[in-house]
């Protein structure tokens, strides 16, 4: 069990500082997300705390101990990657072994130790195979395995699930939310572009721009409370709905968010209306998308499946206490 703290971390590569000064505390058996733009600084943070990279400066405590120098072998963490990095002549049990064997392990206790990881992973039918003979999910599973039978403090994914398809993602998604809660004193720290790995895998996610945290919560809050525009328009799919100038006057804003399910094809009346551009069906519910004379499209969430053809012109409404304001600084001053 380990209680991270990152004290005004920074990383430059040459005159590049890609990470800006991070701060933050990282709870004893946490699951914590990283999520961010493409290039914002996730993967390199990651790395900054397994120790593949060198911290330019700040200060990275495990447990209150300073582990800036301290090789990534002797951090007590565990990594895994997109790219499942197997040995292809290995087989999945001798893979998972590997590393604990290097660490002069007892055999028994290292089979001991891959047949309960393999058992969790459901991979002990597959103990035998070679790398080459099991699906992507599979190897992802060893992968973790391999990670696990390490007995980590800390456990380091990084983007793990990419590489699958989306029925294994969703699969695999599960397997890591249930390893985490049957390994409930491990902290583990997730770098993801996935919305839905996020907000389903996260006690907390932390939102990273531009080398700096823009907002940390759980996932209800940034959803619910977003501090800033980017945090608005980041998390959450369909994107939340941003309308400008004549639209937020009223509410006293600079530009005001509506998230989809907010808004209320209304048969009268209506704040807004507009035309039907686009709709999209998704069985359970459908995404109408509705020009009001905005910037963009309007998408406004309807049950079940739209009657509504492009062309035809609807009038919606705003749930009651959900339209977010924000300032001409894209800061939130509340709903
Ligand atoms: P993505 O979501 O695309 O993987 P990311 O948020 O994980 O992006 P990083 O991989 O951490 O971003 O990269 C952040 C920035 O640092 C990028 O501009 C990248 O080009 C740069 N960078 C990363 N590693 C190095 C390196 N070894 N040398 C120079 N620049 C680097």
């Amino acid at each position: 069990m380990a209680e991270l703290q990152l004290r005004d971390i920074r990383k430059s590569f040459g005159a590049f500082e890609v990470i800006k000064g991070v701060s933050m505390d990282i709870r004893a058996g946490e699951f914590m997300v990283f999520v961010g733009p493409s290039g914002c600084g996730k993967s390199t943070l990651l790395r900054l705390i397994a120790g593949l990279e060198d911290i330019t400066s700040g200060t990275l405590a495990f447990d209150g101990e300073t582990v800036n120098h301290v090789v990534p072998s002797k951090r007590g963490i565990a990594m895994v990657f997109q790219s499942y990095a197997l040995y292809p002549h290995m087989t999945v049990f001798e893979n998972m072994s590997f590393g604990m064997q290097l660490a002069g392990k007892d055999k028994e206790q290292c089979r001991k130790r891959v047949e309960a990881a393999a058992e969790m992973l459901q991979l002990t039918p597959y103990l035998e195979r070679l790398p080459r003979q099991l699906s992507g999910g599979q190897r992802q599973r060893v992968a973790i395995g391999r990670a696990i039978v390490r007995d980590p403090k800390v456990f380091l994914f990084d983007e793990p699930l990419s590489n699958l398809d989306a029925a294994l993602r969703v699969a695999t998604r599960i397997e890591i939310a249930r390893l985490h809660r049957s390994m409930h004193k491990t902290t583990m720290i997730y770098v993801t572009h996935d919305q839905v790995e996020a907000m389903t895998l996260a006690d907390r996610i932390c939102v990273l721009r531009d080398g700096l945290v823009e907002q940390i919560g759980t996932p209800l809050e940034l959803y619910e409370r977003p501090n800033s525009l980017f945090v608005a328009g980041f998390i959450g799919s369909p994107k939340m709905n941003f309308l400008s100038a004549a639209f937020a006057a009223p509410y006293n804003a600079h530009r005001i968010g509506i998230r989809a399910e907010h808004l209320e094809i209304v048969e009268q009346g209506g704040e807004w209306s507009g035309t039907v551009v686009h709709s999209e069906m998704l069985g359970s519910d459908s995404y109408v998308y509705l020009d009001v004379g905005a910037d963009e499209p309007v998408i406004v969430r309807e049950g079940g499946t739209s009657r509504h053809q492009p062309g035809q012109t609807l009038r919606i409404s705003p749930t009651p206490g959900q339209v977010h304001r924000f300032d001409a600084g894209g800061r939130a001053i509340g709903r």
